[in-house]
């Protein structure tokens, strides 16, 4: 992986996480004046801007830099908007990974769980009747299930869904991709946010 493309943590004016970028982009909205790079350790939460980080870098020894011939600048782990005030509003994604999410890997029709390998995504009212790529018309199937409903509905196939499908309340994405890349510096703040994370709409 490119060290452009390690992840950095987000947080907004109130210190919250709100999301998980990639150093490069980090990196932009630093220079532009629009973040500030959040470094913890001394122990202690320090702000930088650009320059302040980019002198800070010149007597960083360790291998998570930017080096060219002339320039050198430490990858930052953690980064503080200072355009933002809200945690913003976000759509849970009709995604496969999302919807796998909210069935719990769990095929809708024989309860069972699979890996995600085994499991298709069903169109509860097929889309030959009218079914639509929606949270309430998509849900987790096995293979044998999704065989046996064919082109049919749970009712004309004689099959029932072990729980109506709606959209999640929560957030999924924001929660996956804090869990799957989280560095040791986040911890703080990634722990906070799991429990202040705005659920809902
Ligand atoms: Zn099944």
């Amino acid at each position: 992986m490119s060290m452009l493309a390690q992840p950095v943590l987000v947080l907004n004016r109130l210190w919250q996480a709100i999301h998980v970028t990639t150093a490069r982009r980090a990196f932009v909205l630093v220079y532009s004046g629009h973040a500030q790079i959040v470094d913890n350790s001394t122990g202690t939460y320090q702000t930088h801007d650009f320059l302040s980080w980019h002198h800070l870098s010149a007597n960083y020894s360790g291998d998570d830099v930017v080096q060219t011939v002339t320039f050198r600048i430490r990858i930052p782990k953690i980064i503080l908007l200072l355009i933002y005030d809200r945690i913003p509003k976000r759509e849970v994604k009709l995604t496969r990974q999302n919807i796998y999410e909210r069935d719990k890997n769990t095929c809708q029709y024989c309860g069972h769980k699979f890996d995600r390998t085994q499991l298709n995504l069903d169109h509860v009212i097929p889309r030959e009747q009218g079914g639509k790529m929606t949270w309430e018309n998509i849900v987790c199937s096995c293979i044998p299930c999704n065989t046996r409903k064919a082109n049919r509905t749970p009712e004309q196939a004689g099959m029932r869904l072990i729980r109506k499908p709606e959209r999640p309340k929560w957030r999924p994405t924001l929660q996956a991709t804090f869990t799957k890349t989280r560095d040791e510096s986040w911890a703080h703040f990634v722990d906070i946010a799991y429990w202040n994370v705005e659920l809902g709409d």
